[in-house]
């Protein structure tokens, strides 16, 4: 029997680095939920569709086929075969995930896929609902946070080291509406699950995080 970690958490928290470090130490699967709404938010963008309207999503639910591959036990995100992992990481992207992701169909389509390889693996998944709705049963659950300045200040530092000019005015504005969508959806909101252990990074660094969360895992499992 596997053994499944769960990390929930706003945008920006640190989720996707930390739950990468955690699953590196421990030899466990490292599942990256945001890259599969990513990429049914890449369908829509490629395709001109609109997730407001009811048969563009069912049409996006019908022909986005998503799966996923570890390549050298990283996670690789195929839509209709194609490797799109290079696509994600856009701002753009992001934004129609979070409008997208709104949806019960698109939830439902991604739900099996998501505990079926819980089921095969140990595995560190992160997203939104991990700990709520897709592993409620997961032996350990963290809500990672940090404050939104803070997010928005390691968004802003990212984008510049890549190059990308921006405003750190406008990321902190991205990040509270993107909170307040995951936050205030019906279906599978952004929530701390009762029995998760919350962690905020707002004054951590990364190594101090991650003891953080390998300290909580030793107390729940041994
Ligand atoms: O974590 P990431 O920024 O890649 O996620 C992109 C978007 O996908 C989030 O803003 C959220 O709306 C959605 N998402 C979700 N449930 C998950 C993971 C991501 O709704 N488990």
């Amino acid at each position: 029997m596997g053994m499944n970690i769960a990390i929930d958490g706003p945008a920006g928290a640190g989720k996707s680095t930390i739950a990468r470090k955690v699953a590196e130490k421990l030899s466990f699967l490292y599942v990256d939920t945001g890259a599969m709404y990513r990429a049914i938010a890449v369908y829509f963008l490629r395709n001109g569709l609109d997730p407001a309207k009811e048969e563009d999503v069912k049409q996006v639910c019908e022909k986005a086929d998503i799966s996923i591959a570890y390549k050298e036990k990283e996670q690789r995100i195929y839509l209709n075969q194609e490797d799109i992992t290079g696509l994600l990481r856009t701002e753009e992207t992001g934004k129609m995930a979070s409008l997208s992701s709104a949806h019960p169909l698109v939830r439902e389509k991604l739900l099996e896929t998501q505990r079926e390889l819980a089921r095969k693996n140990s595995v560190v998944m992160d997203g939104r609902d991990i700990g709520t709705k897709v592993l409620p049963e997961a032996e350990v659950k963290i809500y990672l946070t940090a404050s939104v300045h803070t997010r928005a200040l390691r968004r802003y530092q990212e984008l510049k080291e890549k190059g990308i000019d921006c405003q750190l005015s406008e990321i902190e504005k991205d990040i509270e509406d993107r909170d307040y969508r995951d936050m205030n959806r019906p279906v599978s909101p952004l929530r701390q699950a009762e029995d998760a252990v919350l962690v905020d990074s707002s004054e951590m660094t990364i190594p101090q995080v991650l003891d953080k969360i390998l300290e909580i895992c030793k107390e729940k499992v041994g």
